[in-house]
C-alpha cells in the first residue's frame, strides 16, 4: 500500500473534451466528501489486509475532476488521516491536482503546510481564444501566475499540464505557450495531444463538422516541437506525455507505469493488488449513498491473465524511457524490433529497447506488431 490515489470528482463546469467521472457543483461538499474517504478506507481495511500492514505510503496523488476545489483545512485533515492511520515514508510525494484560478498565495501556503510538496497545474494553454473554446474557467495568465506563487510558495515540484493538437483555426502555439511558461520554471511538464471521447461537447462539434482535430502530419509536428523544446531546456522526456527537470519525475505515476499496486479511493477510482484490478461506483451520488450506508463502492474487478500482464508490462515499458528487454535474436518479435530500430522509432540502450520520440507516435502499432508477431514479441 505504498502509493494512494485519491479521486475528487468536483469540477465548476466540463471542459468541453472532457469525459472523466466528474460532478459539476457551485459549491463543494468538501466536508462531507473527506468524511465519505475516510469512511471507505475503513470498510475496505481490513480487505486490503497484507496491502496494509508494515507499509508506509511513499505517494499520495489528488487527482480529479479538481482537487484544489477542496477546502484547503479538509485536504489538510485527510492527509493528518493517512499519516495516523498508515503513516508515510521518509520523504513522500504529495501530489494535488490544481486549476490555475484556485491559486493564490493563501491556498498554496496552505497547501504546503499541510504537506502537499507536488501541485500539478492545468494550464492547458495559455490563449484566451483556447481556453473559452475548451470551456476552462480560468484566465489566460493565471498559469504563468499559478505557477509563480506555487514556487514563492516553497512547493518542492510544479507540474504544468498543456494541451496539442487542437483544431486548426483556434490559433492555438503550443511550443510558444511552453517557452512562456519556462521563464516561470516549472519543473515538470505533461502534454497530451487532444483526443475526441464519445459524450463530450467536442464529440459533438465533431460529429457536426464544426470542428476538425489537425491531420497526423500537423499533429507529430506539434509533439515533436513540444519535445525539442522542452529538451532544449534540459527536461527529459522519460514517458510518452512527461517531461521533468533531473531528479523531478512523478513518482506516483511511475508506480503505475512501473506495474507496482495501489489503492484507490473515491468514486470511480481504480485500485490493482499486483493481481486483482477493482473500480469503484463512477458517480458521486451514488458512490456517497454506498459509503454513508456502510458498503463497499466497488463496481467491478478483474483478475488480470497472464497474457494480460505480459501486455500490460510491454505496453507500459515501452511508454516510458525504461522500455523493455528485447526478443531473443531471430525471433519474429526480433524482426520486428529491428525493423523499428532501423525506421529509428526504437532504439537500443544498454540491456533495453525503448521507444524514440517518433515511435510514441506510432506506439499502438508497435505493441501490436510485437504482440501479434508469432513469438509474440
Ligand atoms: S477541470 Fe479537468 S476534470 Fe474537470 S472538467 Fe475540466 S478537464 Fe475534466
Amino acid at each position: 500500500m505504498r502509493h494512494v490515489y485519491v479521486h475528487v470528482p468536483f469540477c465548476r463546469r466540463r471542459c468541453s473534451y472532457c469525459d472523466f467521472a466528474i460532478a459539476v457543483r457551485r459549491t463543494v461538499p468538501s466536508e462531507r466528501f473527506v468524511e465519505r474517504i475516510r469512511q471507505e478506507w475503513a470498510l475496505r481495511r481490513s480487505a486490503l489486509g497484507a496491502q496494509t500492514r508494515d507499509a508506509e505510503i511513499e505517494t499520495l496523488y489528488f487527482g480529479g475532476g479538481t482537487p484544489s476545489l477542496l477546502h484547503p483545512r479538509d485536504l489538510t485533515s485527510l492527509i493528518a488521516f493517512f499519516r495516523d492511520e498508515v503513516g508515510f515514508a521518509a520523504n513522500p510525494e504529495i501530489t494535488i491536482e490544481a486549476n490555475p484560478d484556485d491559486v493564490d498565495g493563501m491556498s498554496a501556503a496552505l497547501w504546503c503546510r499541510g504537506g502537499v510538496n507536488r501541485v500539478s497545474l492545468g494550464v492547458q494553454s495559455l490563449s484566451a481564444a483556447v481556453l473559452e473554446w475548451m470551456h476552462r474557467v480560468h484566465e489566460s495568465e493565471d498559469g504563468l501566475k499559478g505557477v509563480a506563487l506555487l514556487k514563492d510558495a516553497g512547493l518542492a515540484s510544479v507540474s504544468v499540464d498543456l494541451i496539442f493538437g487542437l483544431p486548426e483555426g483556434l490559433g492555438a502555439d503550443p511550443a510558444d505557450d511552453l517557452r512562456r511558461l519556462l521563464e516561470v520554471g516549472p519543473d515538470h511538464v505533461s502534454a497530451y495531444g487532444l483526443t475526441v471521447e464519445a459524450g463530450t461537447p467536442l464529440a459533438r462539434w465533431s460529429a457536426r463538422g464544426t470542428v476538425a482535430v489537425p491531420p497526423d502530419d500537423a499533429y507529430a509536428g506539434e509533439f515533436l516541437r513540444v519535445h525539442e523544446t522542452l529538451a532544449e531546456a534540459g527536461f527529459e522526456h522519460y514517458e510518452v506525455s512527461n517531461f521533468a527537470r533531473p531528479g523531478r519525475r512523478s513518482r506516483h505515476n511511475q508506480a503505475y507505469w512501473r506495474g507496482r499496486p495501489y489503492v484507490g479511493l473515491g468514486p470511480s477510482a481504480h485500485s490493482f493488488d499486483g493481481a486483482v484490478r477493482r473500480w469503484n461506483l463512477r458517480e458521486w451520488a451514488r458512490y456517497e449513498a454506498t459509503v454513508r450506508s456502510g458498503t463497499d463502492p466497488r463496481d467491478g474487478d478483474e483478475l488480470l491473465t497472464a497474457e494480460q500482464v505480459d501486455l500490460e508490462r510491454l505496453y507500459l515499458g515501452l511508454r516510458t524511457r525504461e522500455g523493455v528487454p528485447p526478443p531473443a535474436p531471430g525471433t519474429p518479435g526480433d524482426q520486428v524490433v529491428q525493423a523499428a530500430l532501423g525506421q529509428g522509432w526504437l532504439a537500443l540502450e544498454g540491456a533495453v529497447v525503448r521507444a524514440t520520440p517518433e515511435g510514441w507516435l506510432r506506439l499502438d502499432a508497435l505493441v501490436s506488431a510485437l504482440t501479434t508477431s508469432p513469438d509474440g514479441g
